[in-house]
């Protein structure tokens, strides 16, 4: 048999292969059929992969590790986008590449979900030199009453694209928003105890929304986004603030460096903890399947004992 012979004959193996997959696929009954959603951050991820449970295929644009602010899609996303039944987003403050994204989707029958719908976003209280004033606080999940407005958003385009399964898909988010519940009345009842009240993140401007919540003070040495660059002011500012207010803990972000948070400790002999704005897992935490709640729950652990509450 010649080369070209070879060529076709296998062309023709590959595709018959491919042909007959199709075909299973088109048998199974159409109740099999599982929801494909592709979600952009962690938070939406594991709203999604809870309320579809087994019927829906949930998938996190973002690769475990990556930043989330300063991710921009490559046109292999714009592909799996397209290929999807929902595609969920945080808002236009989080993700401000997505418009674009959804204006262009040849998909027409994508549904798409901003989070974000019907959730007051507030202005950023701190801001650094590199950002304007009065910035939008992207991160809304971080108030637990928010992250329950971004489940029934989630449940809805669900029901809306499989109404066969409305009355589980309604169940799951109410399974989901009621552990919300007891993660916000355990955060409640925790911060109330504590000594000290003022959150020092060698961080950027993650826990406004928590902060606000539980009635904390937060101070933070970057903007909303971790790609500003901390002025030498701004460091002065915190470091005097912990000797002043005689701080012994400081605070830093999940997946960047934490140099800013070491300089500071260093300056001041503030011990660090972890404060994880869950915006997306390490690859190792990815595998190990960390929920929300875990990384939340972590996070209170570290604040009673940097804030000394009970
Ligand atoms: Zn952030």
């Amino acid at each position: 048999m010649k080369f070209k012979q070879l060529v076709v004959l296998f062309i023709f193996i590959v595709l018959a292969g491919s042909f007959s997959a199709c075909a299973k696929r088109s048998q199974e009954p159409s109740r099999m059929k599982k929801l494909k959603v592709i979600t952009t951050i962690f938070p939406l991820y594991d709203m999604a992969r809870n309320i579809g449970a087994d019927k829906a295929e949930v998938s996190l644009l973002l690769t475990p590790g990556v930043e989330a602010h300063s991710f921009e899609p490559k046109p292999s996303d714009i592909v799996k986008i397209n290929e999807a039944d929902v595609f969920v987003y945080t808002g236009k403050f989080m993700e401000p590449w997505a418009e674009d994204v959804i204006r262009g989707a040849v998909n027409k029958n994508l549904i798409v979900v901003d989070a974000s719908l019907g959730i007051k976003v507030i202005p950023v209280v701190f801001h650094d030199a590199d950002e304007p004033a009065g910035l939008p606080d992207p991160h809304i999940w971080l108030d637990f009453d928010n992250a329950k407005i971004m489940v029934k958003n989630i449940a809805q385009a669900f029901q809306l694209k499989d109404s066969a399964d409305r009355d589980f898909y309604e169940k799951k988010a109410n399974d989901y928003s009621n552990k919300l519940t007891g993660l916000d009345t355990l955060y409640k009842t925790t911060l109330a105890t504590c000594k000290d009240k003022e959150i020092v993140y060698g961080g950027h401007y993650a826990f406004g929304y928590l902060a606000r919540r539980y009635g904390l003070k937060y101070l933070a040495a970057q903007g909303v986004s971790p790609d500003s660059e901390p002025t030498a002011n701004d460091l002065v500012r915190l470091v005097e603030q912990i000797k002043k207010n005689k701080i012994r803990y400081i605070f830093y972000e999940e997946l960047t460096s934490s140099k800013i948070a070491e300089t500071i400790a260093g300056e001041t002999n503030a011990k660090m903890l972890l404060l994880n704005a869950a915006h997306n897992l390490s690859r190792d935490q990815f595998d190990q399947g960390l929920s929300f709640f875990d990384i939340l729950k972590r996070d209170l652990e570290n604040l009673r004992v940097g804030l000394e509450c009970k």
